[in-house]
């Protein structure tokens, strides 16, 4: 693989940061996975967007310009010939001495790669996932994109290892969101039900496109936080992500929900999702 390092692109074994880059000293650092479909971008001007509003919240800046970073963004799908799976960028605050304090004069880091795998065809996608819940041990700024991962990493593994897929994370008796996604439902009288945005959740980009394509569609909205009790009876539940789309969830808690299979609505809103995935290739 070539991956992309502060102005060069190089094989990954050639690729050098600095130890004391703040990103892997404090997590100090941002990211975005575009998805890759037919060698382009879905969506990428959202999460150009949303990589903007993670550096302000941070008050990091960027070392070039979004225009630039897309350049570059475009570079590495070609070095890469990739043609379905993911592309992964990192803006850290660059190397400084150890220190708390945000350093004045550091200059950011710009990393990249590529991450080759199906988005379309996926057994996820086909026969759904089954998800357990953790307590949401996370910061309270989870509307920006840091790596700041750990916490979600280790509610994955304690779906893993308890033999589900993913974990749907719970504060104060509520869903927030999966370990790397948004959490839906779709309750037995038809209504799509999802946390409200707020720093509690991260916006996702997926979320968004979804949600505006089931009001397109008919389907009653209703933005606010749901319980476990209230997956446990809903008609259906489902995942967003810009790697997963929308992927059901068809079992929850060790209980099939309903039948054990992908619902209608998760099955439509995933057909309209690559629908418009494949009009906003860039
Ligand atoms: N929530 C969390 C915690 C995530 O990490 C992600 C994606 O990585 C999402 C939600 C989904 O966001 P998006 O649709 O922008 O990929």
């Amino acid at each position: 693989r070539i991956v992309y390092v502060n102005g060069e692109f190089l094989p990954e074994d050639e690729a050098k940061i600095s130890v004391f880059d703040r990103g892997f000293l404090f997590a100090d650092a941002i990211y975005e996975v575009s998805t890759v479909l037919q060698g382009k971008l879905v969506d990428n001007a959202a999460h150009l967007a949303r990589l903007q509003r993670s550096v302000d919240a941070l008050n990091m800046g960027l070392p070039c310009s979004l225009e630039e970073i897309e350049a570059i963004q475009l570079e590495m799908l070609k070095r890469n010939d990739i043609n379905e799976g993911g592309l992964y960028l990192q803006v850290t605050r660059g190397a400084a001495d150890r220190d708390f304090a945000f350093p004045k004069d550091s200059k950011p880091s710009l990393v990249m790669f590529t991450q080759s795998r199906p988005v379309i065809d996926t057994a996820a996608a086909q026969n759904g996932i089954s998800v357990v819940t953790t307590p949401d041990i996370r910061w309270q700024r989870r509307d920006i994109k840091t790596v700041g991962l750990l916490p979600a990493s280790m509610a994955k593994q304690t779906a893993l290892d308890a033999g589900a897929n993913d974990a749907w994370l719970v504060e104060d008796g509520f869903i927030t969101e999966g370990t790397s996604n948004n959490a839906h439902i779709v309750t037995k009288d038809g209504v799509l039900l999802t946390r409200a945005l707020s720093n509690k959740i991260l916006h996702g980009i997926t979320r968004k496109a979804v949600l505006a394509l089931a009001e397109e569609t008919g389907i009653t909205v209703e933005e606010r936080s749901f319980t476990p009790d209230e997956v446990s009876n809903a008609a259906e539940a489902f995942i967003t992500s810009a790697s997963m789309f929308v992927t059901p969830v068809v079992t929850f808690n060790g209980e099939p929900i309903v039948d054990g299979k992908p619902g209608k609505v998760a099955k439509r809103l995933r057909e309209l999702y690559i629908a418009f995935a494949l009009k906003s290739l860039k």
